[in-house]
């Protein structure tokens, strides 16, 4: 039984990592103006009412968290505009550009309460925006009855998107290789259920040999103290970065040193990431990490071949 609900972790830390990246890989995608797919394993609801002080009741059936307040909340100005150092770094900046682009007009307006966008709305955008009409087409994964309730409600209409409440790790074999040919993975899992760290490694395994070519982004915890067997964390990103020999790196974020138990921060194993995601990432982690850990965090990246 999953008991994990996205709603109160929305806009945190590791959705801000993982979203900068998501976002840089799908504009790259989008750039040559052909179509292309992608896959979102994990999807969660797709679309989340934040808390605020002045707002802490339920909201429409996506209950609130204010975990975002350290997450993207750190770089927007008390109006809601990117802060100066979030708005000259393209990553960041883009990001925040396409968060909030990602958001459906309706429910938005004057007195209405902040939202942030999940990945299946950040994908259903980037993939609508094709300029020449050759629009790629999503599919999304979730589990959680009321998270997927949420997620069909706004994302299972219409030819391009299909939302379904299946295992999206297992959907995969089906889904690869894309028609297009061109896709980005996007596996973001909550690792609640014991099985959760092999059962990724399993498919990631599966996944690579019947698409190669993909882009594929892996989010997981840096967690301390934990007593469970899989190791998460860095040896769990050597295990995947050992699946696939070609490009692939892993970027991590810490927003603070590491506690007795807990997470304290979380990273990305990313295949066949776009060349500019380097000097993208080098550029910004800096900033992204000071602006995100009070100057106590830190960051990484190993990238392969180098
Ligand atoms: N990707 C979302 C985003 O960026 O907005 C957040 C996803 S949240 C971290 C992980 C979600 O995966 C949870 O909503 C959980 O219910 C769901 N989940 C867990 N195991 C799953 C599985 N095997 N297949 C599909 N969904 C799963």
């Amino acid at each position: 039984m999953l008991s994990y609900r996205h709603a109160f972790h929305a806009g945190n830390p590791a959705d801000v990592l993982k979203h900068c990246v998501l976002v840089h890989c799908l504009d790259y995608l989008g750039r040559k103006g052909k179509p292309f797919f992608a896959a979102d394993t994990h999807a969660g609801a797709g679309i989340y009412a934040l808390e605020t002080p002045a707002r802490r009741e339920e909201a429409g059936g996506r209950r609130a968290g204010q975990e975002w307040a350290g997450g993207i909340g750190r770089l927007l100005d008390a109006a809601g505009r990117p802060k100066a150092a979030a708005a000259g770094l393209p990553l960041l900046s883009r990001y925040l550009e396409a968060a909030a682009g990602a958001l459906p007009f309706e429910g938005g307006g004057p007195g209405a309460a902040p939202r942030y966008a999940g990945s299946p709305a950040i994908i259903r955008s980037l993939l609508s925006l094709d300029q020449r009409g050759k629009q790629g087409r999503a599919a999304f994964f979730e589990l959680h009855p009321a998270d997927f309730a949420l997620l069909a409600e706004e994302f299972g209409k219409g030819r391009r998107f299909m939302a379904r409440q299946e295992d999206g790790l297992a959907a995969l074999k089906a889904l690869l290789p894309p028609p297009a040919r061109r896709g980005c993975i996007f596996i973001d899992p909550s690792y609640e259920l014991r099985g959760d760290y092999g059962a990724v490694k399993t498919a990631l395994a599966g996944a690579l040999r019947r698409f190669p070519s993909g882009i594929y982004i892996v989010w997981y915890p840096l967690l301390a103290g934990t007593d469970k067997p899989e190791k998460p964390g860095r040896e769990y990103a050597a295990g995947l970065l050992s699946l696939y020999p070609g490009n692939r790196c892993l970027v991590e974020l810490r927003t603070g040193p590491a506690p007795e138990r807990g997470m304290y921060g979380s990273g990305l194993v990313i295949f066949n990431p776009p060349w500019t995601l380097k000097a993208a990432l080098e550029e910004s982690m800096d900033t992204l990490a000071a602006l995100l850990s009070d100057g106590r965090g830190g960051w990484d990246l190993e990238w392969e071949p180098r």
